[in-house]
Order: structure tokens, then sequence, then C-alpha cells
């Protein structure tokens, strides 16, 4: 599903994958407009996928209990008809305004679209890792240190060092346990914050020796000529030791900043983008603001807020998609859905 192209042109540019960006998508569909969707993430689903994939939603319409990956997977197969394209794992970092009033917008991999509505669902803002304190690890971020799994396969046959507790770190310890040469989970503590499963299996596979778990440990040094090849681990017991590393992938969890969006001239009131309630449009011409990034009096930040500002949105930008044609408000139950 996952679309890499340099230069891609489309109606409508949504910045951010979450519930409300996909829902965007459909919204517009309905009203014959193509849409592009950009998100840092590796995968769509803002908060839901990231934070909260099993947790229980209890305040969809029609839904009296969702798991959040769920409702996610079902907003994926009601914009399936319409054919939107994916930028995933990369960030918006720029947009441009074109001597037609397009917008073209740049991502951090340098992809660019140009579109002639932009609608901007970036929730909370991009998520960005916590980093643990150790000296030098920046300078090896690119060669041999990542904070995310991208591609699980780049690490088939390697050697990984995996830190953290959570639910991230015991998933892709078990996951790599399967394809790299070795894993090494190392943790402060001795006990897991992820689920209780997970943590069990991990020390299952630690016991038949697929899994070098680290208990009571701290990555302290990293090293290496020009790319990661070692890296020191202290323990409570042992004296600091090194290991040998391909790659080291610290797993702390994200926290989300507003990041590039605070750049873009819109006007921003307390880390949000304020918005007409008439459409949600913002400041700028053919730039719209949905979902949690955006604020007016009374804003909730809700799911099902989010799915109605997307719907009043999409109306409005129909003007700049189809200057020449007048909009007529009708209903899906009696138009059914049009696929492109
Ligand atoms: C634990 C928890 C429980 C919740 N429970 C509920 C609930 O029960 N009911 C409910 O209605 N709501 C709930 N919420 C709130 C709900 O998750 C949010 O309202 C919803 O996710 C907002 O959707 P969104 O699409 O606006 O943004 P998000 O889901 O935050 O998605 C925004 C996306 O934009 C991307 N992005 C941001 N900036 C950029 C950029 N510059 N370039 C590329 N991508 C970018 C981000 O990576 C992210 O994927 C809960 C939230 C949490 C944290």
């Amino acid at each position: 599903m996952e679309e890499r192209n340099e230069n891609i042109a489309t109606d409508i540019c949504i910045v951010g994958a979450g519930p409300v960006g996909l829902f965007a998508v459909f919204e517009a569909g309905l009203l014959k407009m193509r849409c592009h969707v950009i998100d840092a993430l590796p995968q769509v689903g803002g908060q839901l996928s990231e934070i909260y994939p099993h947790k229980p939603i209890y305040d969809i319409p029609g839904y009296p209990q969702i798991l959040g990956q769920e409702l996610v997977d079902r907003l994926m197969e009601q914009v399936d008809p319409f054919r939107p394209g994916f930028t995933l794992g990369e960030r918006v970092e720029t947009i441009n305004r074109n001597d037609d009033d397009s917008l073209t917008v740049i991502t951090s991999e340098h992809t660019t679209v140009k579109c002639k509505v932009l609608v901007i669902a970036g929730g909370l803002g991009c998520f960005e890792p916590r980093k643990p304190a150790i000296d030098g690890l920046s300078e090896f971020e690119g060669k041999g240190v990542a904070y995310m799994v991208r591609n699980p396969e780049s690490l088939r046959g390697r050697n990984v060092v995996l830190a953290g507790g959570g639910d991230s770190a015991l998933d892709w310890a078990i996951f790599l346990a399967d394809i790299a040469a070795k894993v090494t989970l190392v943790h402060r503590g001795d006990t897991f914050r992820g689920s209780p499963d997970s943590a069990g299996k991990v020390f299952e596979l630690a016991k038949a020796g697929r899994i070098d778990l680290r208990l009571h440990a701290n990555v302290t040094a990293l090293h290496g000529d020009g790319h990661l090849q070692e890296l020191s681990i202290h323990t409570h017991q042992l004296p600091l030791i090194r290991i040998a590393a391909d790659h080291f992938i610290p797993l702390f969890g994200l926290t989300p900043k507003l990041g590039p969006i605070a750049d873009w001239g819109l006007n921003i009131s307390q880390s949000a983008i304020s918005v007409n309630v008439a459409d949600y449009s913002t400041n700028a011409d053919r730039i719209y603001a949905i979902g949690d990034i955006n604020t007016y009096p009374g804003k909730l930040k809700l799911i099902l807020c989010g799915f109605h500002e997307a719907a009043l949105a999409m109306q409005s930008a129909f003007k700049h998609v189809y200057p020449d044609e007048k909009l007529s408000f009708k209903y899906t139950t009696v138009y059914g859905i049009n696929a492109f």
C-alpha cells in the first residue's frame, strides 16, 4: 500500500493518516476529489495505531465498543474505493504556494505533492522518539542507531541490540529473534511494562538462547568507526561489558511535538491551529485543519468531532477543486459510493 514517488499531483493532500485524515479521504471521495495522505509514522492510524491499538473505544457512533486498530482497519476499508495514495515514514517539512494558488508540499525525504487543497490532520503533531542520554548517540543516527523499526527486512542476518521495557521492545525482540543473526534486549529493570504474554514469550526465548536478555542493565556508550560496531552495557552485578552490534534501537516511547507545522504561517494558539468553525479553514487560503490539531471555542479532542470537521472541510474544499461546478448536497443512501 505504501507508495514512494518523487513528484505527486493530486486534488487534496492530507498531512496525517490518523482517523480524521483517513475519514477526510472518504468525504473527499464522495465529492470526486482525489487524495494523497502523508504521515511521518511508518503505518496509518495516528494515535490509535501508535498508542492504543488494543484499547477499546466506546464513543464511535454505531459501535458500542471497537478496538483502536479495528477502527483504523475499518476506515482503511471505507476509503479503499477512492484509491488514495500514501507516503508513509516521511514528515511534511515545507509548504510552498505556487503562482496558480495551488500548493506544493515537501517531505523530509524530498517527496513533493502538488495539490489544490491542503488538509492538515496532524493530531498532536509528529511523534518524536524519547532518546536515552548516551554520549555520542546522535553521531550514530542513521549509521546503526534508529528509534523505530521501519523495515524489519533490513535487520535480517544482523546483530541487533534493542533497549526498553514496553510493548515495542518486547514485540520487536520476539519478531527479530526469527530473522536477525542475534538479538539482545537490554532493560533497566527485571519486569516489563508491556503485555504479560509478550514478556512471557521473551523470557522463554531467552531461556532457549534465542534472545540475549540483559536485565538491570543500561547501554552506556557506543563505539564504531563511521558505523556502529560495539556498545558498552552496564549492569548492577557485572563489570562494564562491550558487545558487538550492527544496530542499536532504543524503544523508549514517543512524545508528540507540533514540529514543522508551527512554521507554516498559520495562526497557532496553544500548540493548535486556529480555524473558522464554519468550514475548519485556517487563515491561509486553501488550507484546512481538522481533528486534534485545530482549536476553536468549545473544541473537544474526540474522534467523532474530527469526523464532523472532515465532512464540513471537504464540502468547503470542493470549490477549490471544481471552481466551475456547483455543489449540491446528496445523501450516500441515495447515490451510494461511486468508486474511482
Ligand atoms: C490513550 C488515549 C485514549 C483515547 N481514547 C479516545 C476515545 O476513547 N475516544 C475518542 O474519541 N478519542 C480518544 N482519544 C483521542 C483520539 O485518539 C484523538 O482524538 C484522535 O487520534 C485524533 O485523530 P487525528 O487524526 O486528528 O490525529 P492523530 O491520531 O494524532 O494522527 C495525526 C497523524 O499526523 C501525523 N503528523 C503530524 N505532523 C506531521 C507532519 N508534519 N508530517 C507528517 N505526518 C505528521 C502524526 O504522525 C499522526 O500519525 C484517545 C487518545 C489517547 C492518547
